[in-house]
């Protein structure tokens, strides 16, 4: 703990010194990230292999492609982020000039999750270099193999005084979080949410909480039912339903409920075969822990398809979970797993009462070819973003913030906006000197009043 205090301690110093802060360093030090991940892509691969028996296709997909989009696109437009913004400059403080300027925070702490371990842990890391900060950064102790591979990489890279990497579970976090920072990046379960931001209290640091919750897709009755079936597969069914946008769960309508079930079986079949657990394509269980939560969620639901389990391979097969009702066990908490529970209904007025007065989800999916569908479930559910006839890719397009909402969780990263997240909006006024309005001081008089109110009002 004594090492965690020391390394930040230089932290410290090495931001004031202002080098973290010079743009071709934070540029420089981006282009050494995604040379140091390119050159080493066969030990992440493998390392994600070891902790998921995951294809290296997935991986790329899933992880790498993503990271290098985000620093490709922090080397192309950090001197267009950071350049101060001039604003409008109102009545009252003529004459002068308005700028906002974006000034990194300082010594931040990441602390990743362990579905995504490259993407959760790394793409923070790059919005906080292209801000200018330094970086201290746990990954999750869960995906073991990651988190090493990690370490080994960045502490052999980039000089602690400047990024490092600490490993290691609730011990290590929590003596992290005991220390002071000037920024807090975590991913994880609400619950863990909870600590860091009471930790973060402490000493009135700000906080980045992306989150977790239950993402429901929803498929009317005139969507591409072919195409709903296949695009709900494959996000759900991707790293074997561990991911946090994951559809959580299905609201399907009734009229078409039967035909696409039968269209989400062949489509399991289509990408994992009739024997998922021999498909290179699908993902295992992370852990014991997991793996037993999981189990008891599949024995208290009505297994429609799928249910097959191996606790000595970690597999839990895609299974669809039907008929589901909101009061039953597998609704109650976060799945993160394959199991997909189906829940019809008539009409969305059986489920937008319940779905307001549930916890805001970090994800939302609707599948409908009619805009005053997806436009009223936009306008009256909230929840951390979405897509409209997919699922999951929202992620992945660097335009769009990627955040949660209420206790899916506070602030958004990715391109700009994770900049934005990892700096501090510094409004400064540059006022004029050839004139000084006397009727701002005293003494004060009725006609300064008058004359007061004309201007500002
Ligand atoms: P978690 O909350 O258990 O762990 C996250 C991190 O917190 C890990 O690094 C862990 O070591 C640390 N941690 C655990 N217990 C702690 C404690 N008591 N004090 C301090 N630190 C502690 O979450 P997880 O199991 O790694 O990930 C699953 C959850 O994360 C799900 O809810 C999922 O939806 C969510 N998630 C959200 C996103 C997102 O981008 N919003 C991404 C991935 C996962």
């Amino acid at each position: 703990m004594n090492e965690i205090h020391q390394i930040l301690k230089l932290q410290d110093e090495f931001f004031k010194s202002n080098k973290s802060k010079n743009l071709d360093f934070r540029i420089s030090q981006l282009k050494k990230l995604k040379t140091l991940l390119k050159t080493n892509e066969k030990s992440l691969f493998k390392a994600i292999f070891m902790d998921f028996r995951k294809s290296e296709f997935e991986t790329y997909e899933t992880e790498l492609a993503v990271l290098y989009g985000e620093i490709n696109t922090a080397i192309k437009k950090i001197k267009t982020w950071s350049k101060p913004k001039k604003v409008k400059t109102n009545l009252a403080n003529f004459p002068g000039r308005s700028y906002i300027f974006l000034e990194p925070y300082g010594n931040t702490l990441v602390i990743g999750a362990w579905n995504y371990p490259f993407l959760l842990s790394l793409s923070p890391l790059v919005s906080a270099i292209a801000a200018g900060n330094t970086v201290i950064l746990k990954p999750s102790e869960i995906s073991i193999n990651s988190s090493h591979v990690m370490a080994n990489l960045l502490n052999e890279t980039f000089a602690a005084e400047y990024i490092h990497v600490f490993e290691g579970g609730v011990e290590i976090s929590t003596a992290l979080l005991d220390e002071r920072w000037n920024y807090i990046f975590f991913t994880g379960s609400p619950q863990v949410g909870k600590i860091v931001y009471q930790a973060a209290a402490k000493n009135i640091t700000p906080v980045t909480l992306e989150l977790g919750g239950k993402s429901p897709a929803i498929v009317f009755e005139d969507a591409n039912l072919k195409m709903a079936a296949k695009r709900i597969c494959w996000g759900k069914f991707l790293n074997a339903g561990q991911t946090c946008i994951a559809p959580d769960y299905l609201l399907v309508s009734t009229k078409i409920k039967d035909n696409f079930l039968e269209l989400l079986i062949s489509e399991i079949k289509n990408n994992y075969g009739e024997n998922p657990s021999k498909s290179d394509a699908f993902t295992s269980i992370i852990n014991n822990k997991n793996f037993e939560r999981l189990r008891l969620l599949l024995n208290s639901g009505n297994i429609f398809y799928g249910g097959n389990i191996d606790k000595d391979d970690s597999f839990i097969a895609p299974t669809i979970i039907c008929p589901t009702t909101f009061d039953d066990e597998i609704m109650q908490q976060e799945i993160f797993g394959p199991l997909l529970p189906i829940i019809e209904f008539e009409s969305e007025e059986d489920f937008i009462p319940i779905l307001k007065d549930r916890e805001k989800p970090l994800a939302l999916y609707v599948f409908t070819n009619l805009k005053t569908k997806y436009q009223k479930i936009i306008d009256e559910l909230s929840f951390g973003g979405g897509v409209i006839n997919d699922t999951v890719v929202h992620f992945a397009n660097p335009m769009l913030p990627f955040g949660g909402v209420g206790n899916s969780g506070i602030g958004s990263y990715h391109g700009v906006d994770g900049f934005k997240t990892f700096s501090h909006k510094k409004s400064i006024l540059k006022k004029g000197r050839w004139f000084d309005p006397f009727v701002k001081y005293p003494p004060y008089s009725d006609f300064k009043k008058k004359l007061l109110s004309w201007i500002l009002e």
